[in-house]
């Protein structure tokens, strides 16, 4: 039961993207092709993987077997922390289109940009994703995690604008500085951990809004997000959640109701994840 209701957001290079997707993160490697399949029957199109979740043949997999025609799908994943040498990152890329079984992904990320390694270059990695734009292998390329600064350095050095900046956000860590500098270079947002692992779902002003509309805490929060025009992709291993929290296009929030979740904002205290200008890791 595909969705046409799932509205799409234009990219700043003429591309277009489901502002509702499916976020893998967390799921179990031999678990992935199922839970994939489970979301596309939802009517899920969009999904979000990377190298790091070592699930990117799950999803080929079940991108195989689901027999919907690519044109209809939109995949995305993103390059691992240890591959940001142009060698690296170019061998990484060719793996990951195979991993998927696609010779072409729809977009490819710089997942971190880890600047106290590489010598604090990060460019010749942009540089090198946009070469695959350029060979046709992957339609659009972007960034995650990037702090203003960063997206002001890659765009004044390459000239080459990333289509959207993957970032933490979520009623209690609004990130607007990163969402600012994003917007302000038309860089769209794609809004990680859109409900804080649920971490949100427990708050008093969610649950009483969620009440109001006959909906869940988990719905009013991914329609918070969309009303402000981030691009969330929740990530569930259970069908009968997947499918809550795509049925968030037959309501709407007041525009107070909007404001009252913007105020739950913690600033850095609401951050759940590593703090980009000093996260480091690198995996085996
Ligand atoms: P999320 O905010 O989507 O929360 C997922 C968790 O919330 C689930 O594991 C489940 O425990 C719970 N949940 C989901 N739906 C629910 C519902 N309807 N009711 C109650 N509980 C529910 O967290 P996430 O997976 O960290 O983020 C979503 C996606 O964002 C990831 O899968 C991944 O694709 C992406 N992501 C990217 C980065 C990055 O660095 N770029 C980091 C984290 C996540």
């Amino acid at each position: 039961m595909a969705d046409t209701n799932i509205p799409s957001i234009a990219l700043n290079d003429g591309t277009a993207i489901p502002q509702l997707g499916f976020g893998v993160y967390q799921v179990p490697p031999d678990q992935t092709a199922e839970v994939t399949t489970a979301a596309f029957e939802v009517g899920y199109r969009h999904i979000d993987t990377a190298q790091m979740y070592r699930n990117e043949a799950g999803v080929g997999e079940a991108i195989r077997s689901s027999g919907i025609p690519r044109e209809e799908l939109y995949i995305t994943s993103k390059l691992n922390n240890g591959f940001h040498r142009p060698d690296d990152a170019r061998r990484a890329f060719d793996a990951t289109l195979e991993k998927l079984g696609l010779d072409r992904i729809d977009l490819f990320l710089i997942h971190w940009p880890l600047p106290t390694r590489y010598d604090g270059d990060y460019v010749s990695t942009w540089r090198t994703l946009a070469e695959f734009v350029e060979d046709g292998r992957a339609t659009s390329i972007g960034v995650s995690n990037f702090q203003p600064a960063h997206l002001d350095r890659i765009i004044e050095e390459t000239g080459v604008r990333p289509v959207v900046n993957q970032i933490e956000v979520h009623p209690y860590f609004a990130n607007e500085d990163a969402r600012a500098a994003s917007h302000r270079h038309q860089v769209s947002v794609e809004a990680w951990s859109p409900i804080a692992q649920g971490g949100v779902l427990g708050d008093p002003v969610i649950g009483q809004i969620a009440e109001t509309h006959g909906k869940t805490p988990a719905q009013v929060t991914l329609r918070w997000h969309i009303e402000r025009g981030d691009i969330v992709f929740p990530k569930s291993m259970h069908a009968e959640r997947m499918r809550e929290n795509f049925e968030i296009f037959d309501f709407s929030l007041t525009p107070d109701e909007v404001a009252a979740i913007s105020g739950l904002d913690k600033g850095e205290a609401g951050r759940t994840g590593p703090n980009p200008d000093t996260f480091d890791w690198i995996p085996d």
